[in-house]
This record gives structure tokens, sequence and C-alpha cells, in this order.
């Protein structure tokens, strides 16, 4: 079962101004082949699938801490798309068609299906699937999927940093290219304990040091590329057994953190009242939430 906290794993700037194209380049990252949908369901369907697990413990807690880490990306990677997409339009009566500034923006599936947020899709509006869900049971198969699946989530976050310099998509993909290095080193330490095959040699796919990019290098130099958080009171402690060791960029030793990141603030997304989310008039409903409050 799961716990929830309602923080991000990091603070996000504020968007200095809306940038809807940005949002549907970014959306690659959630709901994409190598998106953060992705990652999720293939450690979660992996870890509820796990057979042996009595006995071969650290793979089984690796994959279902990781996973848990997971959820917590989906909801940053759903939270820069809603601030990238916040004041795209103005309010304005129906008649004086106040979304038609949006009419030729990439996806209009933000505008027209949504309130201006997320959609479970990717950069030119196609659904995530199933499909995208690698479980065939075999251990060091899935391990080895899951590396691909974390270098490939890395290509396409590089592509995306090179496509905006939108500072909010910026800091997520940021902190998303350490994390996703983390994970990537984790599962090649997993699969190296098992068949002796050194795959921590292979990285970083493609051969670019995170430290290129001001916004990655700014959380390595906090360690966050050495910390594996453990998302759990009591549980997933044998991560331990596969995370640790000297970090390969010789800055000190890998580390399991017990408990999630800081984090920052969820934000509170503005009313937008030309689309009625909540409502067209959404002071009616604040009066309403407010008797609630006070009963
Ligand atoms: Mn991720
Ligand atoms: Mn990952």
């Amino acid at each position: 079962m799961y716990l929830r906290i309602d923080r991000l794993q990091i603070e996000l700037p504020q968007p200095k101004e809306a940038d809807p194209n940005a949002a549907a380049a970014v959306q690659e990252l959630l709901g994409g082949r190598f998106g953060e949908m992705s990652t999720l369901m293939n450690y979660t369907y992996q870890s509820f699938n796990f057979r042996g697990r009595d006995k071969l413990r650290p793979y089984y807690d690796l994959i279902a801490n990781i996973a848990t880490e997971e959820l917590g990306h989906i909801e940053l990677v759903a939270t820069t798309i809603n601030l990238l997409l916040s004041g795209s339009t103005q309010p304005a009566s129906p008649e004086d068609a106040p979304l038609k500034v949006v009419k030729d923006v990439r996806n209009v599936h933000h505008f027209i299906n949504t309130g201006q947020a997320a959609l479970v899709g990717n950069a030119m509006g196609g659904h995530w699937n199933g499909d995208y869900v690698f479980s065939s049971g075999n251990l060091i198969l899935d391990l080895l999927h899951n590396f691909f699946l974390e270098v490939g989530a890395r290509m396409a976050k590089l592509r995306v940093y090179e496509m905006t310099d939108n500072p909010v998509a910026r800091e997520m993909v940021g902190y998303l290219l350490v994390r996703g290095g983390v994970h990537a080193l984790a599962y090649a330490k997993a699969l190296e304990t098992l068949t002796g095959v050194e795959i921590p040699k292979l990285l970083p796919v493609p051969k670019i040091d995170n430290s290129k990019f001001p916004e990655a290098r700014k959380y390595e130099q906090m360690g966050f590329h050495r910390k594996l958080y453990r998302y759990s009171p009591e549980d997933y402690k044998e991560i331990a057994k596969i995370w640790n060791g000297p970090s390969p960029d010789g800055s000190g030793d890998l580390e399991v953190v017990d408990g999630p990141p800081e984090g920052g603030p969820v934000p509170n997304l503005p009313e937008v009242p030309e689309v009625f989310a909540p409502e067209y008039d959404p002071a009616e409903i604040a009066e309403i939430a407010a008797r609630l409050m006070k009963g």
C-alpha cells in the first residue's frame, strides 16, 4: 500500500509566462514511451509480479522502492506541465472567444479536454498505453530492460532540454536527469551482482555528463546523484545491499537515505474561469467551500 505526502520532490520556480508549446514537448517526459508513466508502471508491475521474493529480497526491494520514487516523478512532470500552461489564456466572456489564442498551439487537448492541465500522453498527443510495460518475470531480463528504459528516458530528457530553455521545464529536467542517473546505475549494479558483467562502465548513455547542465549540476553538488531515498517508514531496507560503494564520479560513497527528500510545496494552480476550471464563477464555489471549512 501507499502513503502520500503533499509535497513535490523539489521546489519548482514560478513561471514568468505561459509556454503551451513547451508544455506539449514536456508531455513526452510524462506519457511518452520513455516517460515517467512508463518507468512508474514498469517497476510497479514488476514488483507486483515478482516471484521468489524471499530469496531475492534486495532486487525486489530495489524495484519496488524505485517504483515509488517514480510516482513522485509523474507528479513533478505533471505539475511542470500545469505551470507552463497557466496563463495561456485570459478570462473573457465566451462570445469574445477567449480560447482563440490557443487554437493553433501544438496540443489543443490541453485546452479542450482538460482545464489547461497535464494529459497522460506524449508530445504529439498520443495516449500512454500499457504496451509500454515490460514484465517478463525473468529477473535479469527485467533489470536489463529497466536499464535500457532509464537510458532511453535520459535521451528524451536531454532532447527536451535542448528544445526548451523555459526555466520551469529545465529545473524539472535537471533534477530528473540526476535521479535517472541514480536509477540507471542502481539497475546496472543489480545486474553486475547477478552476472558479473560490469554494466556500470557503459554509463552515461549518451556519453555526456550531467554536470554539463547547470540545473543538474546544482543537484549533483548537493549529492543527489549518490543518494537512493528509501520511500517507506520500515520497508525496502535491503536496497543497501545493492546501493553501496564509491560513486563512479569519485565524489563520495553511494548512500541510502531513510525517507524522502525534503522537497518543495505543491503550487496552487490559478483558476481558469474561461474554461470553467473549477467553475465559470470561481468566487461562488470558494464561498461554499469557506462555509464548509467553518463548520
Ligand atoms: Mn523517473
Ligand atoms: Mn527512473
